[in-house]
């Protein structure tokens, strides 16, 4: 079966009697039994509910991983994957990583006992210098949030066999429906289906999705132990946002793309990071490993000042911290999703300032483009006119040379 197919038919398990079309919300906390040594497939929500087996089987489907759990937000599944690592344990995370991910990391794991270090994963030579006798976990994303970056995941799972280190990747700028994965030798997965996989901006959910048995166990101990899964209501939108992934995908794509090129070729703007521009130096790469490039695009314009004009001047773009909706949004990185970061350290990493985040919705291409062209404008305008109000841009660095050192 297509995935298309298989989002319209998720394998529920489910005993419904009344065989409802849409999965029922079994809004109970608890779950009677008949006698006190009788227990029947549910007891206590926490620990299973039927709402959310229904969603995790359909993850398990689309994901290709044996087994998925479903999470009140992308950080608390985060959070529980770094539960499979103990005081003395090193996590090597790549360097380009979302503002929470980053601070669970740098900032809860630390007092834990972990040590966690960044290194470029885009060159799989300095992951093998960087591995120690401690490393037990390797984090990446591809691409990277919100820079772009594209990490061989084949590459590094060999690896992290080689070395018995779990290999995790957080997919979800491109969501199961352009990027398995599992497939390609991850041990585990992680989406924010708060983003594409809800794609509606009205649920907080995160996904783990696990290629092995072993691991299904100590993550599904951890959820349960820890009470951070998705409750029924969630589960259910979830479900239903599901049985859109692909038409949404598709246009926000086709979208993407039209502006991205768009964008490639206006004088106000310095570079775009889109990994479905042939001139993204991980294009080759991105396009073996995945089937589509997804709807996010970071454009920079030269200085903060610009970017935040920019921002502040699309009308249809709203500014939103999130992405991965069927609306457009758009945002400052450095002051939004990874303001966690702080500035000294977004210093240190190199971390542009002068970087806007587009979220491509589905809305008509030539509206957005409009939009787009006359925020463009507006910059335009206030440099000729009060070119006090915004620094000048930065000299203009070769866009490769600039992507490169992404
Ligand atoms: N991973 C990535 C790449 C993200 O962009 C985000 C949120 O923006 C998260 C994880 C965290 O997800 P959530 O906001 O659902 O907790």
């Amino acid at each position: 079966m297509k995935l298309e197919t298989q989002l319209q038919h998720p394998p529920s398990s489910l005993n419904d009697p009344y065989k409802a079309s849409a999965t029922p919300i079994y809004q109970s906390a608890t779950f009677c039994q008949d006698s006190a040594q009788a227990q029947g497939p549910y007891d206590y929500s926490r620990s299973g509910n039927p709402t959310r087996t229904a969603l995790e089987e359909q993850l398990a489907a689309l994901t290709k991983g044996a087994r998925a759990f479903a999470f009140s937000s992308g950080m608390a599944a985060i959070t529980t994957v770094t539960r499979l690592l103990q005081s003395g344990d090193e996590l090597l995370a790549c360097q380009d990583l979302y503002g929470g991910s980053f601070r669970l990391f740098s900032r809860v794991l630390t007092r834990q006992g972990i040590t966690v270090r960044f290194v470029d994963t885009t060159d799989c030579d300095a992951v093998a210098d960087a591995i120690s006798e401690n490393t037990r976990m390797i984090w990446i994303e591809t691409p990277s949030n919100p820079l772009q970056t594209i990490t061989d995941i084949e590459a590094l799972a060999e690896l992290c066999q080689e070395h018995n280190i779990v290999f995790t990747v957080d997919n979800t700028f491109l969501s199961p429906y352009w990027q398995n994965p599992l497939l390609l030798g991850a041990d585990v997965v992680v989406h924010s289906a708060t983003k594409y996989l809800c794609g509606h901006s009205d649920t907080s959910a995160g996904v783990v999705a696990v290629r092995s048995e072993e691991l299904a166990e100590e993550i599904g101990f951890f959820q349960n132990a820890e009470g951070n899964a998705l409750a029924p209501m969630d589960a259910f939108l979830f479900l239903r946002g599901l049985k859109t992934l692909s038409v949404r995908l598709d246009r926000q794509q086709e979208n993407a793309l039209k502006l991205a090129e768009l964008l490639n070729s206006h004088p106000e703007v310095e570079c775009v990071y889109y990994p479905g521009l042939a001139s993204h130096p991980g294009h080759d790469l991105h396009a073996r490993q995945s089937r589509g490039f997804g709807a996010v695009l970071s454009v920079a314009l030269g200085s903060k000042e610009r970017a935040s004009k920019l921002v502040e001047s699309t009308r249809l773009f709203k500014i939103c911290v999130s992405f991965g909706s069927t609306t457009s949004t758009i945002s400052l990185p450095c002051t939004m999703s990874h303001a966690s970061i702080p500035e000294a350290e977004q210093k240190k990493k190199g971390f542009p300032t002068d970087l806007v985040r587009l979220s491509v919705g589905i809305e008509c291409v030539d509206d957005l483009w409009f939009d787009l062209s006359e925020a463009l404008d507006a910059l335009t305008e206030v440099e000729q006119n009060e070119p006090e109000l915004l620094s000048l841009p930065s000299p203009a660095v070769a866009v490769e040379t600039r992507l490169l050192a992404s």
